[in-house]
């Protein structure tokens, strides 16, 4: 059996007509960036994830760095994210020319771990970006409250949950700004790049969306100076089908999970992911510890199992972050994990078989 680490082809063979029949519509109106189905998307989105305002916006990075810029980041201020995490989160910091402070990963969520926010906070801070990594709610109550006592932002990072909730509300609308992704991987993800700011603020909303137009208001008047990041009309099209499905195919996500867990039970050898306490993950990914975890991971490779790492170095320790001088004990448990970690395959369309599968070579590995 070859089981492949996510499967875009199938998804899209299940919904083939009404994303043909959406993308023809773009191309006949030819609104190919803006227009009607990115301004429907983004209503959609809003509405689905309950925030007021949604800007398109290029795709999750730029979401990131201009919700940094909204906020009047910049030269001089400090900004706490986590230790694990994809690189596009620090690098919209540093994009800005803030300077990135990492904090720890919890050890039981691989989120960022709220206890060890408060001792990176200096006079320089401005914000937090907490990211709800893969699709597990990081414990954003916690961490908006400390926000609030020291007076801080917030950006959630949401691209890898869509759909996720914290104690019954979805992720996205706890921040003062949310950021979403949707490469084509994603939970919602599109056919190219895109991305997404969510608010509730007005003001920061008229914000990100001139930033994200070249400061324009309308078409050559410019109040400020802006950047070029907006949504292809075919991205929308695509995201416009796919958003009718999502909770779907969560819901399919989980049940994919809840099968690993159970079937994972007993071998010693594996930590199967824990859920917080008030979260509803959605799975973005299925992050098992493991024992021997190279060897295990070249042994499925070989029964045509791809599994993946996220993420193979913490950023702390990358050789981008080299100049900031970290070491191993400043964040042991992002640290430890690196060697640790192992992403099965898991997306919405995987077989009860194809589980089966991964997990009998899981065991004869260790048998
Ligand atoms: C994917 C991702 C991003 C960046 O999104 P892009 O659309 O690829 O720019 C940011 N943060 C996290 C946690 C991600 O997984």
């Amino acid at each position: 059996m070859r089981i492949p680490f996510v499967d875009l082809q199938i998804q899209y063979q299940s919904i083939k007509d009404e994303i043909d029949q959406s993308i023809k519509e773009v191309i006949d109106n030819t609104a190919f960036i803006g227009g009607k189905k990115v301004e429907e998307f983004c209503d959609n989105f809003s509405q689905y994830i309950e925030t007021k305002y949604s800007i398109p916006v290029g795709n999750g990075t730029d979401a990131l760095f201009i919700a940094l810029k909204a906020l009047g980041i910049g030269q001089g201020d400090e900004v706490v994210t986590v230790a694990n995490t994809f690189i596009a989160t620090s690098e919209a910091v540093t994009a800005t020319g803030a300077n990135v402070v990492f904090v720890d990963c919890h050890p039981d969520y691989f989120t960022m771990n709220s206890a060890l926010i408060e001792e990176k906070i200096s006079e320089r801070t401005k914000a937090i970006i907490p990211v709800h990594l893969y699709g597990q709610p990081t414990t954003i109550e916690d961490i908006c409250n400390i926000a609030q006592k020291h007076d801080l932002y917030v950006i959630e990072d949401s691209a890898q949950a869509h759909g996720a909730k914290y104690n019954g509300k979805k992720v996205g609308t706890f921040g003062d700004l949310a950021t979403f992704s949707f490469y084509p991987g994603k939970n919602l993800g599109a056919y190219g790049d895109a991305g997404a700011i969510l608010t509730d603020n007005q003001d920061l909303a008229d914000l990100c969306k001139k930033l994200a137009n070249h400061g324009r208001i309308d078409k050559y008047d410019h109040e400020i100076e802006g950047f070029n990041s907006r949504m292809d009309g075919i991205q929308a099209a695509v995201l416009n089908v796919k958003l009718k499905y999502i909770e779907k195919w969560n819901a399919h996500r989980r049940r994919a999970a809840q099968i690993y867990d159970t079937l994972l039970e007993n071998v010693a050898e594996i930590i199967t992911p824990k859920i917080c306490d008030k979260t509803l993950p959605v799975y973005h990914l299925y992050v098992i510890r493991a024992k021997k975890r190279n060897d295990l991971r070249l042994f499925l490779k070989e029964k045509g199992i791809s599994t993946g790492i996220h993420y193979p170095i913490g950023l702390p320790f990358l050789k981008a972050y080299e100049y900031l001088g970290h070491r191993p004990q400043d964040f042991p448990v992002t640290y430890k994990y690196q060697s640790e970690i192992l992403s099965l395959p898991i997306y919405p369309e995987i077989t009860n078989e194809m589980i089966n599968y991964v997990v009998d070579k899981i065991k004869s590995f260790y048998a």
